[in-house]
Parts: C-alpha cells; sequence; structure tokens
C-alpha cells in the first residue's frame, strides 16, 4: 500500500490551446478510495494515465510512497489499473487473462494459479475461470477486469470509469461491491467516473477536477455542504439548485431593490459585505404553511421522480424574477399555474464570488 502524490502536475497535448491537467496538486492517503471525478474532458484520463505512467507529464512530479516515478517505466510502478472497455485478451479463458500480468513477470506456476484462484473466489467467478471474454456477460467481463488487478497485488489501482459499459440496474450492483471490496484490501485507489452518485457513495475523498484544474478536495459531505464554487454546488448533490445574483450588505442578503433576508450571524461574518451570488439547494427550499410568510412563486413545472420530485417557478421580488427550484412530495404537490410560498432554509445558503462564479 501507499500514498499517491501529484506535484504541480501538468500536461498538455500537442497543438492544444490548454493545459488538459493544470498543475495538479493532490495527496491521496493510504488505503484510501479516491474519487477523481468531472464532467467529460476535463482531464480525469490523463491524470490517471499520467499515473501509470503511460501519459508523460510536461512539468511537476508523481510520487507513489516517497518513491518519485515521473520517470519510472509503467510496469515498474507498481499500479493496476481496470479500463473502461475492461481490455481482455479474447483468446485467452478467464483464468489465464487474470494470470498475465505475473506470467509475464515470470511469477511461478503454482503461485499463479494460487492468486488467480484467491481472486476468483473473491469476485464470484470461480465456476467462470475456464470460460472465454465471449461467453462472459458485461458484469463478468467486468469482475474479471478487476480479478486481473487484484491479483497482481499492487501498490495501487487505477480504475478509469469501470462500470460505464454495466446497465443501470449492474452498476448499482457493481459499485457497492467495489467499494466493500476495496474496503477489505485496503489498497489505494484511483477511481475516475463522470457520475456524481457513483463519487458520492463509494469516495472516502472526492476530487472535483473541470477544465483540467481541481477545483475542490474533500469528502463527499463536505463537498455537498460547503462548496467552493458554483461548479462544485451544481455537480455534487443533486443538479438541482437556485443560483442568484444578490448583494449583502447591513446584515441582509438583498435579492433585488425589494427584498431582503436576515442572515445568520456566522454565515454574514464569514462573507462580508459584497455582489455574490448566492445558491440553495431544492431540498432546503421548502413550502410554506398556511398563513406562513414565504417567497411567493408561480409553479411553472413539476418534475416527478416517484417519491419526490422538482418544483420549478419564478417569483417577482422588487425589480428582479427570479427561478426557483424546490423539492417536493412526488404524491402530492401543487401543479403548473398554482401560487405557493416557499421558505429557504437561510442556514444552507451557499455563497460564492461573483466574480469567479
Ligand atoms: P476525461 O477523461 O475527463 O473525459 P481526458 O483526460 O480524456 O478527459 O481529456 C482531457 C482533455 O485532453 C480533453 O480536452 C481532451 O480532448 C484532450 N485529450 C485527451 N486525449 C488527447 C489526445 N490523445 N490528444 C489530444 N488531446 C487529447
Ligand atoms: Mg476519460
Amino acid at each position: 500500500m501507499a500514498t499517491v502524490t501529484f506535484q504541480g502536475v501538468t500536461r498538455r497535448f500537442p497543438g492544444a490551446t490548454r493545459n488538459a491537467v493544470d498543475n495538479l496538486d493532490l495527496e491521496i492517503n493510504d488505503g484510501e478510495f479516491l474519487v477523481l471525478v468531472g464532467p467529460s474532458g476535463c482531464g480525469k484520463t490523463t491524470t490517471l494515465r499520467m499515473l501509470a505512467g503511460l501519459d508523460p507529464i510536461d512539468s511537476g512530479t508523481v510520487l507513489i510512497g516517497d518513491r518519485d516515478v515521473t520517470d519510472v517505466a509503467p510496469k515498474d510502478r507498481d499500479i493496476a489499473m481496470v479500463f473502461q472497455n475492461y481490455a481482455l485478451y479474447p483468446h485467452l479463458s478467464v483464468e489465464q487473462n487474470m494470470g498475465f500480468g505475473l506470467r509475464t513477470r515470470k511469477t511461478p506456476k503454482a503461485e499463479i494459479h494460487e492468486r488467480v484462484l484467491e481472486a476468483a473466489k473473491l469476485l464470484d467467478l470461480e465456476p467462470l475461470l475456464h470460460r472465454h471474454p465471449a461467453e462472459l456477460s458485461g458484469g463478468q467481463r467486468q469482475r474479471v477486469a478487476m480479478g486481473r488487478a487484484i491479483v497482481r497485488e499492487p501498490q495501487v489501482f487505477l480504475m478509469d470509469e469501470p462500470l460505464s459499459n454495466l446497465d443501470a440496474k449492474l452498476r448499482v450492483q457493481t459499485r457497492t461491491q467495489i467499494a466493500s471490496l476495496q474496503r477489505r484490501l485496503g489498497t489505494t485507489t484511483v477511481y475516475v467516473t463522470h457520475d456524481q452518485t457513483e463519487a458520492m457513495t463509494m469516495g472516502d475523498r472526492i476530487a472535483v477536477l473541470d477544465q483540467g484544474r481541481l477545483q475542490q478536495l474533500g469528502t463527499p459531505q463536505e463537498l455537498y455542504d460547503r462548496p467552493v464554487n458554483e461548479f462544485v454546488a451544481r455537480f455534487i448533490g443533486s443538479p438541482a439548485m437556485s443560483v442568484w445574483d444578490a448583494r449583502i450588505t447591513e446584515g441582509a442578503l438583498c435579492l433585488s431593490d425589494a427584498d431582503t433576508f436576515r442572515l445568520p450571524a456566522e454565515l454574514l461574518a464569514s462573507i462580508g459585505e459584497r455582489e455574490v451570488r448566492v445558491g440553495i439547494r431544492a431540498e432546503d427550499l421548502r413550502l410554506a404553511g398556511e398563513g406562513e410568510p414565504g417567497i411567493e412563486l408561480k409553479v411553472a413545472l413539476v418534475e416527478e421522480l416517484g417519491s419526490d420530485g422538482y418544483l420549478y417557478g419564478d417569483a417577482r421580488l422588487g425589480d428582479k424574477d427570479l427561478d426557483f427550484v424546490a423539492r417536493v412530495d412526488g404524491r402530492n404537490h401543487p401543479v403548473p399555474g398554482d401560487v405557493v410560498r416557499v421558505i429557504p432554509d437561510l442556514a444552507r445558503l451557499h455563497v460564492f464570488d461573483a466574480a469567479t462564479g
């Protein structure tokens, strides 16, 4: 097992106008399950490939444990990678596929057999050891790819969207299996996904990337409760969030020239008086009860998701029209055209810089 450290790591592809990965500083703990998450093209795969030694680094340093591996060949880095397409050899059996990495390292036959059997037990692959990849389901292939990584007993697992070829139901099952397997083995893991639910459910910590830059590193709860910017706030947790321009002055939040909201003192102290963007998650806006004051809005649309739903509406506040999204009960909710009152939980307001958004 080992830590993984990126120090100022930058990669620009030839001819590109910006860095695919830009000055990445990231320290991954020994035994940690670290999820790298972000939208397509943000630099996740490039980051993983640089750690694996498959892509060159333009500047910066990569360490595995205390060892600087920046110039070390991929096969000497003591890592095992699980690719999105599994990259199994079609002409080899499951057993041969799983043992392949050990055979190229000239591990004794008996030891290969033993380690493959052990991994096969962990992954419920024993009955399939003599099959070929073409005779396996997508989920079984995925497990073989995992098994091949496990038998190597590497210091670090690297996984690049390993669930993206599975259907939705299997994806949910498999993500629980991978997470619990990793906890059992205790091997430091860097797991890449564009799926925020995978990130939230699997990661000890999550690193959010956008346009090659690390936006925030933290536990799932930290990212949900205290996103550092609008990008992270919208990417992590429910994407349904109302975000408005606002001004903070004299202890109050002004959304327009007419309406102000008293802010909790501790929130104010940390912000000071300035122009900001403020966001509130749909689940932190509730419908007002009978006779209770609130912000009046006209319901434009309700998206039903079964047990709950999202209500979209707009409110005229002084000189401004503001869009709102609130989470509502899926069975019993207002309908388009209704006028309702909503109450924001001001303690759960997120305040972002106006300039950088
Ligand atoms: P992600 O895995 O997050 O989707 P990538 O790391 O694959 O993102 O890509 C990051 C950026 O680098 C993207 O802008 C992508 O177009 C670019 N890129 C990736 N691979 C290459 C390549 N081989 N040649 C040129 N540009 C590339
Ligand atoms: Mg990728």
